[in-house]
């Protein structure tokens, strides 16, 4: 078994929803430098952060499951500035700032790690993390 490493988390948390999602639907995956990261959230810099692998033959599936997360995520997020649900999650050509900004970069394709970031199309606002929407 060939595992590819799929996505690169600074936020425990939020590997943990993604990680859990991928068993539930039988994706072969598990998450690398999880207990150095978890220990100690300085080092999550100099670890590159928690890495979730996934097996080779199912890294398609795995795309496309995220792709529904955004999507779902996107549902119930806003702008952190304007309040606006006319936010986007795009790709920038920019280099990333930091590991955060790398959350949801894929590092498959090459070195050139194109940067993922959620655009607000009302107040052209770029975030790192949207505002949650509170149900209830
Ligand atoms: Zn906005």
């Amino acid at each position: 078994m060939r595992f590819k490493l799929f996505q690169t988390f600074t936020n425990y948390m939020d590997a943990h929803i993604v990680f859990g999602r991928f068993q539930d639907v039988g994706i072969r995956c598990w998450l690398k430098d999880e207990n150095i990261v978890t220990i100690n959230p300085i080092w999550t810099q100099a670890t590159g952060g928690i890495k979730l692998m996934v097996a080779e033959d199912q890294v398609e599936e795995a795309q496309n499951l995220i792709a529904e997360f955004i999507e779902e995520k996107r549902a119930r997020f806003r702008c952190p500035v304007c309040e606006s649900g006319n936010i986007e999650y795009i790709s920038t050509n920019r280099k990333p700032a930091n590991w955060f900004s790398v959350l949801f970069g894929f590092l498959l394709t090459s070195y050139a790690i194109p940067l993922q970031i959620w655009h607000c199309f009302q107040c052209n606002a770029e975030f790192e993390e949207p505002k949650e929407v509170v149900s209830g």
